[in-house]
């Protein structure tokens, strides 16, 4: 297992949000996590990237207990957390490296592909709720962790984009085979996208059920795969 998660709990004072949360995510797996709004979704996520610690319970990566520690994740809020001193285009390169060089031409080609490329030099004030959504989407898929933690991703966008959206996702974590941990509160794109499907009760979290989706996505069929559509 990549990521295991084991026995988890988190209070924020007397409100306990998180209650035995147990979840695993393999090697390549795609996994979705759907739940209530205010279920306490966004708190495992804080508590994942090592923003927040847990009352009890562990967070492995292969292995290796990462509880509180930062940087061992790629990991994209729901509230995009831009340099607001960087321009759009240096907040994405930030995560753009090859052997520990900025990569603009990958950032610029990605900027291209989600339609920012115009917006490059701007600053992150100047963008719009979902524009700031997409620059943080970007630098999430751009950066080298082998799992990528994305909270609500596309809730800003309009549903013309969060199809596009949906496809580079999905073609990237085919092409590099990274792991994905995906928190939404939409059934259809949970089923959608995971492979696998985590469902929290509401607040306390608890896992309530486990689904291993039953079917194949349509990843290859033609609506993924018409550049009339997405371009
Ligand atoms: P979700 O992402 O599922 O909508 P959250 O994890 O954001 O839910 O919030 C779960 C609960 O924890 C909410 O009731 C929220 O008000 C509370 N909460 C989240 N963060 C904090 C915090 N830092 N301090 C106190 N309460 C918090
Ligand atoms: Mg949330």
């Amino acid at each position: 297992m990549l990521l295991t998660i084991h026995e988890l709990n988190k209070t924020f004072g007397n409100l306990q949000v998180l209650k035995d949360i147990n979840l695993q995510v393999d090697e390549g797996e795609f996994v979705a996590i759907l739940g209530p709004s205010g279920s306490g979704k966004s708190t495992l996520f804080q508590l994942i990237g090592g923003n927040l610690l847990a009352d009890h319970g562990t967070i492995s990566l292969n292995g290796e207990v990462i509880n509180g520690k930062k940087g061992f994740i790629s990991y994209m809020p729901q509230q995009p957390s831009l340099f607001p001193w960087r321009t759009v285009l240096e907040n994405v390169v930030l995560a753009a490296e090859i052997n520990g060089k900025p990569n603009y031409k990958e950032a610029k080609r990605w900027l291209e592909k989600v339609g920012l490329d115009e917006f490059e030099n701007s600053y992150p004030i100047e963008l719009s709720g979902g524009m700031k959504q997409r620059v943080s989407f970007i630098r999430a898929l751009l950066s080298k962790q082998s799992i990528l933690c994305l909270d609500e991703p596309f809730s800003a966008l309009d549903e013309f984009t969060r199809l596009k959206m949906q496809k580079w996702l999905l073609s990237v974590w085919e092409e590099n085979r990274k792991s994905v941990l995906f928190i939404t509160h939409s059934i259809e794109e949970a089923l959608f996208l995971a492979d696998r499907i985590y469902i929290l009760s509401k607040r306390p979290a608890r896992v309530k059920a486990e689904i291993k989706v039953p079917f194949a996505r349509p990843r290859n069929e033609s609506l993924l795969e018409s550049n009339e559509f997405f371009t």
